[in-house]
């Protein structure tokens, strides 16, 4: 025990602080053990000391919120407690996350694990939209599985509660491909339809087995998202012209969904197009999606325990008895871009095509290499009509500013 406390840090008396697990938008997270109980926690540091308000009662408040958010499908706030200037958020510990299962080529998902995944998905958010708490940062990542393979929705209700994240951190980059187009045009009021457009695109993601719309700027995603759904008409989304940030791209017709995802099921894909209309009023719901027909037709979701997750790799450097492995990489390796040839790359690919069997090492490529970040070649895809407006300027001088 006094070996431990050499290498740990007590935490608020009660939790011992072990190694760093990654760092996120909103601070560092570190595993450490519950002395109370002998679990397992991941702490999460916020930095209030920076804050420009700092965490006021607002938050707090919203905070105890979370902590009686209670659902298999939800992480767990186990505590929330100040600590020498900076807010700790302790959390049930989680084996893994969705990002590593879609990355891990070793695993094969099946239309049965899809579904179970995104239903799991699905329902953590649905309880969320329930209580009106929405998540806006949904990816991913943000997806953690538990040893039984249960997926918990994490980061709940923070992006609300300590704004949004900031966009130039570099690791926010991954974000905006979940981004939906009501967000992308900058509006200010958005409701749980925000999380739904997200949840399409790690439906898609999972299908695709890579992220589905990488754009490289806040513009440029627009692009990649017109290309993949035609650019929105205002029969088809009349408030779209009244939005901060709208700029008028060039009229592109939408491909149909099926060249997108070849191997997708017709349900699927019916739920898929249902989670990306852009009228933020007309899109599928929550709980729409989850009476889809997609969640009632064969085959049925995976249980849990049965679902693919990825292999341990390395003992805990810690400790290889305190508790589970933690599996995902730092997080500038966590990308994985297979095909490098940009948006286009998508169309000709099926779920099937991009899934990698186990023992199928012949489409082993770089595994870390971000192409979406760095393509050479932009693709084809609508253009913004009206390059002169004084608004778009400044996104794309912010832009220049902070290149991701
Ligand atoms: P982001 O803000 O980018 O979503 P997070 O702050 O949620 O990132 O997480 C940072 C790192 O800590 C990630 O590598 C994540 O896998 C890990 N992590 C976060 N929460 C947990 C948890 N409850 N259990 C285990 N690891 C976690």
């Amino acid at each position: 025990m006094a070996a431990e406390l050499d290498q740990s840090k007590k935490v608020a008396d009660r939790y011992l602080k072990k190694e760093v697990l990654g760092e996120g938008t909103y601070g560092v997270v570190y595993r450490a053990i519950d002395t109370k109980t002998g679990q397992v926690v991941a702490i999460k540091k916020i930095r209030i000391g920076k804050q420009k308000e700092g965490v006021n009662f607002t938050a707090l408040r919203e905070i105890k919120l979370l902590k009686e958010l209670k659902d298999p499908n939800i992480i767990e706030l186990i505590d929330a407690f100040p600590h020498k200037g900076n807010l700790h958020l302790v959390f049930e510990f989680m084996e893994t996350d969705l990002e590593a299962v879609i990355r891990d080529r070793n695993i094969f998902l099946s239309p049965a694990d899809i579904k179970s995944y995104l239903q799991m998905t699905l329902k953590g958010l649905a309880v969320c939209h329930k209580k009106w708490v929405l998540h806006r940062d949904m990816k991913p990542n943000n997806l953690l599985i538990g040893s039984n393979g249960q997926l918990k929705l994490a980061d709940f209700g923070l992006a609300r509660i300590f704004g949004s994240p900031d966009r130039r951190f570099t690791h926010q980059v991954f974000a905006r491909w979940y981004r939906s187009p009501e967000l992308l045009f900058g509006t200010k009021q958005y409701g749980p339809s925000v999380d739904v457009w997200a949840a399409g695109c790690i439906f898609a993601e999972l299908l695709l087995r890579r992220p589905f719309l990488q754009g490289q700027s806040d513009i440029d995603q627009l692009g990649k998202i017109f290309t993949a759904f035609g650019t929105p008409t205002t029969a088809q989304w009349q408030d779209m012209l009244f939005l901060p940030d709208y700029v008028e791209y060039q009229y592109a017709p939408a491909p149909p969904l099926r060249s997108l995802f070849p191997m997708a099921s017709d349900d699927a894909l019916d739920l898929l197009a249902k989670m990306f209309i852009y009228d933020p009023k007309n899109r599928i719901t929550v709980q729409q999606a989850l009476d889809h027909r997609y969640f009632t037709s064969a085959p049925f979701p995976t249980v849990p325990e049965k679902l693919p997750r990825p292999a341990p790799k390395q003992e805990s450097k810690a400790s290889g008895l305190e508790g589970p492995t933690v599996l995902s990489p730092p997080r500038k390796s966590r990308r994985v871009m297979p095909e490098p040839e940009g948006f286009e790359g998508n169309v000709h690919h099926s779920n099937q095509a991009n899934e990698v069997k186990p023992g199928d090492t012949s489409r082993s490529g770089p595994m870390s290499l971000d192409f979406s970040v760095f393509a050479a070649r932009p693709p084809n895809r609508p253009t913004i009509k009206s390059a002169d407006r004084s608004h778009l300027k400044r996104k794309l001088d912010l832009e220049f500013q902070h290149p991701e």
